[in-house]
Parts: C-alpha cells; sequence; structure tokens
C-alpha cells in the first residue's frame, strides 16, 4: 500500500474560528465559552465544526464512534451486503461509461473502512479493472484514517494491493474520472441555521445563534440576513414563516457538491450519495447522539455525534450549477431491492443456516425496511449531465416485478 505523504490537518474543521481551537488543557466546552465571552455568540455551523473537527477534542479525532459498542451504527457495518451492492452498482456505472483508463476510486468520509472494503471485494472478482485504481479516501480524523488503512489493505488481493490516498478536503481529489460513494458523510458537514422573528410582512429571517445562558450554552437571535444572504439561501427558506421558524443551510455540503459536478461534468464518473435526509428543508434538524440515545446538542462538546437532515434538493441545486445532475433521492429500501439485495440476499442465505441465517434477514430488513432506515436514508447519484433514469431511480417499474414491495424486509 502507498500513501500520500500527510499533510498538516486543520487545527480544527474547516469553517471553524481559530479561537476555539487556542487553548491549553482546557475543554472545548471551556475553549468555545470563552470565545463567546470574549467576541459574542457563535453560529451553529461553527460550532457544530468545533465540536466534530477540533484538532484535539472534536468527536471524530478520538476514536471509533461506530458499531454497538459506540454510538452509533452505520449501513456498511450492518451488513456486508451493502457495501457489495454499492460495489456492483458502482462498476455497472464504470461500465456504461466505458471503463475510463484514469478513472480513481473516492470516498468521503470512509469511516472504518468497511465499505471501502466490501466494494473492493466485489471489484476482484467482478471487476478488476476497478479494484486495481487508486482510492483516494476523504477524512479529516487521523484516528479513522489508521482504521482505514488497517481495513482496506489487510483486505486486498496481491494481485490488487490497493493505492490509498488521504485528503483532508474535497479539493485535493484528482482532475481525473472519480467513481465514488459517500455514506453518512454529508449529514456530519456543519448546518448554519436561521430563525424566523414576527409576522407576515414585519417579520424576518435572523441568523441563529449560540451564546452563554449563565455557564450553559443557548440559541440566541443574531442580526437579520442581509439582502444578499436572503437571495443566497432563498432556495432554503421557506415561505410563509411563522415565528420560531428554524431553516438550514450547509454550505459545506453545497460546496462539497460544486467541487464533485466541476470534476465529474469535465472528465466523467458517478458518486452515489447515500444519508438521511429530505428531498428539501427540514427545519431545525440538528440532532446529537451518544451510544446509540438522542442527547442536548450542547451535551459535552466532542463528545456526542452531532449531525443534521441533509437537504438534497440543496444538493441538487449545486449539482446543477456546476454541470451535473443529481438523480433522486429515492428512499434507500426502495433502491437497494431495486438494485437487487433480495436475490443477493436469498443466494447468501443458502450458505448458512440457524442465527447466522437470521441475523442476515435481520440485517436487510433493518437496511430497507420503511420503519428502520429505508425510507429515512435517502439515495442520490450525482453523474455528468444526460438524459434517462439509471437503475435504481426509475419512476416506474415493470408489472410484476416488486418496487417497494420487499421494503417489508423480506428476503
Ligand atoms: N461512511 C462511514 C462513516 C460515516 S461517519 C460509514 O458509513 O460507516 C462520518 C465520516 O466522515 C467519518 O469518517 C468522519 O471522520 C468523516 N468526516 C466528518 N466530517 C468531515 C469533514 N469535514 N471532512 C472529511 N471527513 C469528515
Amino acid at each position: 500500500m502507498s500513501r500520500t505523504p500527510e499533510k498538516t490537518p486543520p487545527t480544527t474543521a474547516a469553517s471553524d474560528n481559530e479561537n476555539i481551537a487556542v487553548g491549553d488543557n482546557t475543554t472545548l466546552k471551556d475553549r468555545i465559552a470563552s470565545q463567546i465571552r470574549r467576541a459574542g455568540p457563535i453560529s451553529v455551523d461553527n460550532f457544530m465544526a468545533a465540536c466534530l473537527g477540533d484538532a484535539r477534542a472534536g468527536y471524530y479525532q478520538h476514536g471509533d464512534p461506530f458499531g454497538v459498542t459506540g454510538d452509533f451504527i452505520t449501513s456498511p457495518e450492518i451488513s456486508g451486503l451493502f457495501g457489495e451492492m454499492c460495489g456492483l452498482y458502482l462498476a455497472h456505472m464504470f461500465e456504461l461509461a466505458g471503463q475510463p483508463q484514469n478513472t480513481v476510486i473516492a470516498e468521503l468520509g470512509p469511516g472504518r473502512g468497511t465499505l471501502m472494503r466490501d466494494m473492493r471485494s466485489v471489484w476482484e472478482t467482478l471487476m478488476p479493472a476497478l479494484a486495481c485504481r487508486p482510492i483516494h479516501l476523504v477524512e479529516t480524523s487521523l484516528a479513522l484514517r489508521r482504521a482505514q488503512a488497517a481495513l482496506i489493505a489487510a483486505n486486498g488481493s496481491a494481485a490488487t494491493t490497493p493505492e490509498i490516498h488521504w485528503h483532508f478536503s474535497c479539493d485535493d481529489l484528482p482532475d481525473a474520472p472519480i467513481f465514488g460513494i459517500a455514506n453518512e458523510f454529508f449529514d456530519a458537514l456543519a448546518v448554519a441555521q436561521f430563525v424566523w422573528r414576527g409576522s407576515g410582512v414585519q417579520g424576518s429571517w435572523h441568523h441563529r445563534l449560540i451564546g452563554l445562558k449563565g455557564v450553559e450554552f443557548g440559541f440566541v437571535d443574531g442580526p437579520a440576513l442581509s439582502r444578499a444572504e436572503l437571495a443566497d439561501y432563498s432556495g432554503t427558506l421557506p415561505p410563509e414563516p411563522k415565528d420560531g421558524d428554524v431553516a438550514e443551510f450547509c454550505g459545506a455540503g453545497d460546496q462539497v457538491i460544486a467541487m464533485l459536478a466541476s470534476r465529474i461534468s469535465q472528465n466523467g464518473g458517478a458518486m452515489l450519495i447515500i444519508d438521511y435526509g429530505r428531498d428539501g428543508t427540514a427545519g431545525d434538524s440538528l440532532q446529537a447522539v451518544a451510544e446509540h440515545r438522542p442527547v442536548n446538542v450542547f451535551h459535552q462538546p466532542g463528545t456526542a455525534d452531532l449531525s443534521h437532515w441533509v437537504d438534497f434538493a440543496a444538493l441538487s441545486r449545486s449539482a446543477a450549477t456546476h454541470g451535473c445532475r443529481l438523480i433522486g433521492p429515492v428512499p434507500q429500501g426502495r433502491f437497494l431491492m431495486r438494485i437487487g439485495l433480495a436475490q443477493r440476499a436469498e443466494q447468501a442465505a443458502l450458505h448458512c443456516e440457524g442465527k447466522t441465517r437470521r441475523n442476515l434477514l435481520a440485517a436487510v430488513d433493518r437496511l430497507t425496511s420503511p420503519a428502520q432506515m429505508g425510507e429515512v436514508f435517502k439515495v442520490a447519484l450525482l453523474l455528468p449531465q444526460g438524459v434517462g433514469l439509471p437503475p435504481g431511480f426509475e419512476t416506474d417499474f415493470p408489472s410484476g416485478t416488486s418496487s417497494d414491495a420487499g421494503t417489508d424486509g423480506s428476503a
């Protein structure tokens, strides 16, 4: 395995305020609080970026939050079938694109590296031309980079020992055809919030900030949005708001899509984007989870996972502005069933019995059932401009086959 030289990690996550990172042995909460005392309330996106990405105390910097013993479980950690199906899908896209010679593989926010390992294992058998392409991982956490290095390299065959490059930002992805994936990456990018005050023509949108109420953090209203800001966020701000309504805009997500779309529109490629969210704004969706339970968003900064619901409509606007189309989103359960998860699971179930078989079927149910991850999680595909809908995104479905059926978990 080869690695690009380590670049210097950002002191904090991208949009963060430098002052938050300055300090000695104080906690992240103390550092944020002293910044607020010194310079006034901070924006929600700066707070979120510090909690997740602070170089010393950020949530993703100090260990492995995934799995039963961590704070949350993601689809690739539920079953290897998830990675297999995504790998098959990208192999199909690669084939449709004519298997471009200088293709690179990309993953944004690879966590433990499980998804990339499982996709590569499919490629090694069915699409060796993809298995031998360089892998570019966008990951800010040095701890998780080490986990990814160990897992992905350990599972490459001698013939396809992976060449892995890590980047702190999507801007550093190479100028080449990119085939890749981002699962639960966009929800971890810092989101800004706005709050509507007043009513009718007397009302106005304000920045929603975080200040101090005694020694605890609390939301406070900031300045009204300027004319230019109102224009920038017009796609995100809902019409006819009521006093106290909250809207969100993820500037970091907008920029990531802009960068990917510029590359893909020029060089070709395809990116699967999977996350929980909506095809539009979700109001106040900021949430915190620790040890599989929801906690207050101000709960011990740096120790809980903060995330927000991805606004796929906003990502789609950014893609279109930069020469690509974002197809979807469609619910994850429907997508996986349409691309053949049930058949693949049936096949796998033939080779196991008892508890292993029950676990396999339970995992498929968890990934696809609307009551679990099948509906709230959505799948979208970033492609160059073109016509027609690729598999999994069709709006109609041939009779006699199941479209949404099967998302009941019957594998
Ligand atoms: N895709 C994985 C992990 C999702 S958790 C899975 O499905 O299991 C979010 C991942 O994104 C983590 O690897 C985290 O370290 C990374 N991450 C979060 N914010 C990031 C940022 N601003 N830039 C790059 N990576 C980031």
